[in-house]
């Protein structure tokens, strides 16, 4: 090629023509003579009509060999050259004519040439110059290759990372445009090296859509050869077969870009074959395009990658308060990642420390330990891992526990010394409280009556695996000696089916909870509670079975002398010769033992159900109810003499203790009662008070008989008075009147008196009545009075209160104040006897509150021998002559007013003795 030019130029006599150049250039310097230097070349007539054709040129314009004459110059060019031939050869002399011929399959054929004079005729030669037009356009399109390429890759480049995509996409319509490519697709690796996706895709509108966003390509392009192109040319037969369906069987062309040794992108042209549309570009043109558009775009991938990696690293270190660290070792300096040197508590910008201040932070006792690890790290790169303790100001905060590891990494000459601190005081501070409770577990478990035991399951059979230490304290067997069968030895003999049975069921159920006798290492046994349960795998294989002993000796034996004691009472109970029975509030029995039963006649079987109440009068009952009323928590307990008509008995009396059962919220449920007939007991008591009465009546026979003797006299000298007048013959009837109203007035009050001692001699009334105590006052003095007067004892007699009730018989009331007054005027009458000045008295009173009402009776006797104040109340105690004294008075009124609720006492007060009766006031 420069040889052609060279010889153009010299013709020419210039240097080689610029492209601007104008056609027609000043007379040449030289003009050599008409020699034919090419091959090519035509004859011409002064008028430019060609004459003849060299056979090359007629060759390479593919023309027969006979030339039609007389065809003008310019019926052989093309239309864009022919100008250059306008007007006749003479006027080309001299000028470079760039002549373009047509060729009959329709090329063109590229030629440079110049005229020269034959005679008269022109000889035009002719230089091929087709190969330089075509490196000039080769150098051309290759320029605009470059150029695009660096469009796409500033484009790429440029762009915000959000728009890399839809910037990508404009980038690969640019590109097809500009080579006319109907789709364009740029495919990336899938992360993990899975195969190909397309990226980003453009596709023309007149072609069909041969790939979409996000389309997965398979690992087909893997077999690719990574460095260089590929066309796959549907038409002929092609080694990438495996590719067509990825082109939709169309013709197709893939570049490779490829980074480090692999490709990383390959760039897909659909309905396309680059060799035939784009022959100007060559392989590395191709490559180029390729790499400007993915290799910024792998670049931003991996540039993006790479800061997510740092954001997450600095949250997840943000996130657990910890960080990285590196020792520097050319300054003995410690780095921080800046979130590290915040959790440590560092001033704001210090994340580079001195390594013996960072040493400083670490709590002392960890501190040394830390030290020469670092050391081995640094020195031996021995790795390392140790836990530490932060320096801390408050003792009372739980510790800061950091794990520290760090290891050293080689890369190249570089050795650098880093690692990671991580805040894991949660999980130490569990594990130091886990491995206390755990302690405490162990430890409760190795001192309580309790064994926790393992059996492993094994094709059918349960045999231990593991015991907790409690075992030895409390069996005395070690864990070997209760291996391998040798369990079932030490349970009781008895107690061997249920040890059997538990397994069996342990097996069949799951679960097994039963007690037996086990032989600890001395030879005694222990009852012990056995609870297990089977564990089983996923598929309800049994694996194990966890279970746990617990001694219960202590309370079976417990148990088994709870029930023998209550045997004992059972027999206590029914032997008794005392009534036992358990009722209701509503006094419905529940149970009595056989004596109440015979007492009402049935069997004690017949008894639960019965109302006691059946056998009470009215009366009784209402008192019955009274009294368990009144029970409670506090007072549980209450005893009464109880009055029951009972089948072919009259009366029967019973001595009653009751004794309530209370329910948490102290509501009675039950009452238990013992109680024993006292109807004998208490017939001879009646019978006693009886002949005491009589003895009293017999002690009062002196005064009674004055008392009736007094109106006798008073009756006698009216008599005798009357019967004198009336001798006399004197009939006044107003004095006969007024001395027979005397005698009436005396015959009345004799006649009181004895009513009332037939009254007070009768046998008390069965059951207790309400009375007034005045009225027995008052019976009491009239029957005393004149008595009294008679032997000169004074009686003083106090202002009864508010008129009351009290309970009881009003003739046994009367018998003792009679009692109480006659043992005063013995007293009086003796005492008299040896001082005769002594003016006797018996004073009488009675004083009362809001429930109680006392009757006193004093005297002026000189009371009663201190050392004999406790027994007066004995009966037969008396210190009067015999003959004289019973001993019954006191210890009978004793009785009565006990009987009644009260209560007699005496003292000795200023001039003799003082007795006091204590009444209940009753209400209704
Ligand atoms: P008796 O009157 O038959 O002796 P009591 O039981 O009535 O039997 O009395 C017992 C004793 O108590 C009397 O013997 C007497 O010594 C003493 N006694 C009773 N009352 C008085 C009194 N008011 N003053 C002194 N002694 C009394």
């Amino acid at each position: 090629m420069p040889l052609k030019n060279e010889i153009l130029n010299r013709w020419l006599g210039r240097e080689a023509p610029a492209e601007h150049e104008p056609k027609k250039q000043p007379e040449p310097a030289v003009v050599e003579p008409a020699s034919v230097i090419a091959d090519w070349h035509m004859q011409l007539d002064e008028e430019g009509r060609v004459t003849g054709i060299s056979k090359p040129l007629r060759n390479a314009l593919g023309l027969a060999a006979v030339v039609t004459p007389a065809q003008r110059l310019m019926g052989y060019l093309m239309p864009g050259s022919a100008l250059v031939v306008e007007g006749a050869p003479e006027e080309w002399h001299g000028h470079m004519l760039d002549l373009d011929f047509r060729r009959p399959n329709g090329q063109v054929l590229h030629t440079r040439g110049w005229v020269q004079a034959q005679g008269e005729k022109w000889l035009l030669q002719l230089l091929d110059i087709g190969d330089l037009m075509e490196e000039a356009n080769v150098a051309q399109s290759r320029q605009q290759c470059l150029r695009l390429a660096g469009q796409l890759a500033e484009k790429v480049r440029g762009c915000h990372v959000d728009r890399l995509q839809a910037v990508t996409a404009e980038q690969l319509e640019e590109l097809a445009q500009s080579y006319r490519v109907p789709c364009l697709a740029l495919a990336l690796a899938e992360p993990g090296g899975a195969g190909w996706r397309i990226y980003a895709q453009f596709n023309a509108q007149t072609a069909p859509q041969l790939w979409q966003d996000g389309q997965r390509l398979g690992t087909d392009l893997d077999a690719l050869v990574s460095t260089q192109t590929h066309q796959i040319d549907f038409g002929e037969p092609t080694q990438l077969v495996h590719l067509q369906s990825a082109f939709g069987n169309a013709d197709g062309f893939l570049l490779p870009h490829h980074k480090e040794g692999s490709v990383k992108a390959w760039l897909l042209f659909g309905f396309y074959n680059a060799a035939r549309q784009a022959p100007e570009l060559g392989e590395r043109e191709w490559m180029n395009l390729c790499s400007a558009l993915a290799g910024p775009i792998l670049y931003r991938h991996a540039d993006q990658a790479h800061r997510h990696q740092l954001e997450r690293l600095a949250v997840l270190q943000d996130l657990l308060g910890t960080g990285w660290w590196e020792f520097l070792p050319d300054s003995d300096e410690v780095q921080l990642a800046p979130q590290l040197a915040r959790t440590l508590g560092l001033p704001g910008s210090s994340d580079v420390l001195p390594l013996t201040q960072w040493l400083q932070l670490i709590h002392p006792a960890d501190r040394h330990e830390l030290e020469s690890r670092l050391g081995l790290l640094r020195d031996r790169g021995t790795p390392m891992l140790s836990c530490v303790r932060l320096q801390q100001e408050d003792p009372a905060q739980p510790p800061v526990w950091l794990r520290i590891q760090g290891q050293v990494l080689v890369s190249g000459q570089a050795r650098r010394v880093l690692g990671f601190m991580l805040d894991v005081s949660d999980i130490k501070n569990q594990e130091i409280q886990a491995a206390a409770a755990h302690a405490r577990l162990d430890n409760l478990i190795a001192s309580s009556p309790a064994v926790i035991y393992v059996l492993g399951y094994d094709r059918g059979s349960l045999e231990p695996t593991f015991f907790s230490a409690s075992l030895t304290p409390l069996l005395g067997w070690t864990q070997a000696e209760c291996a391998e069968g040798l369990l079932t030895q030490y349970v009781h003999p008895d107690d061997r089916d249920i040890w059997f049975q538990r397994t069996r069921q342990l097996l069949r159920e799951g679960v097994v909870s039963c007690r037996y006798r086990l032989r600890d290492k001395k030879g005694e046994y222990h009852w012990l509670l056995d609870e297990a349960r089977l564990l089983r795998d996923d598929l309800g294989m049994p694996v194990e079975a966890v279970g746990l002993w617990l001694d219960v000796t202590e309370a079976t034996q417990a148990t088994e002398r709870v029930r023998e004691s209550e045997e004992r009472y059972r027999i206590l109970v029914e032997d008794s010769p005392a009534m036992i029975c358990r009722y209701t509030p509503d006094l419905i029995l529940n149970f009595g033992n056989r004596p109440l039963a015979d007492y009402l006649e049935c069997t004690p079987q017949q008894l639960p159900g019965v109302n006691l109440g059946n056998w009470f009068s009215a009366e009784q009952k209402e008192a019955f109810l009274r009294r368990i009323d009144e029970l409670t928590p506090e007072a549980p307990m209450s005893t009464a003499e109880i009055c029951l008509e009972l089948p072919g008995r009259e009366h029967a009396w019973w001595v009653w203790a009751d004794r309530g059962v209370f329910d948490d919220s102290g509501k009675l449920v039950e009452i238990q009662a013992v109680g024993r007939d006292n109807t004998e007991i208490r017939r001879t008591r009646m019978q006693l008070n009886q002949s005491a009465k009589m003895a009293t009546l017999g002690e009062m026979a002196t005064g009674l008989a004055h008392e009736i003797n007094q109106p006798l006299n008073v009756m006698r000298m009216a008599v005798v008075n009357v019967l004198k007048r009336l001798s006399n013959g004197d009939t006044d009837v107003e004095y006969l009147t007024d001395k027979l109203n005397r005698i009436d007035t005396q015959v009345q009050r004799a006649a009181r008196v004895v009513n009332h001692m037939r009254v007070f001699g009768r046998r008390s009334e069965i059951e207790q009545q309400l009375f007034d105590p005045i009225d027995a006052v008052d019976g009491t003095l009239n029957m005393l009075t004149e008595g009294m007067k008679g032997k000169g004892v004074e009686l003083r007699v106090g202002e009864p209160g508010p008129r009351v009730q009290v309970r009881g018989h009003v003739d046994q009331l009367e018998q003792v104040l009679i009692n109480l007054m006659v043992n005063a005027r013995d007293a009086l009458l003796s005492k008299k006897e040896k001082t005769p000045e002594l003016e006797p008295w018996i004073a009488l009173h009675v004083e009362q509150d809001d429930q109680t009402l006392w009757l006193i009776v004093e005297d002026n006797g000189g009371g009663i021998d201190p050392r004999l104040l406790e027994r007066i109340f004995e009966p037969f105690f008396t210190t009067k002559p015999v003959g004289v004294g019973t001993g019954l008075g006191l210890s009978v009124s004793y009785g009565i007013v006990e009987q009644m609720g009260g209560r007699l006492s005496v003292s000795n007060a200023s001039e003799g003795a003082c007795f006091r009766i204590a009444l209940p006031i009753a209400r209704d």
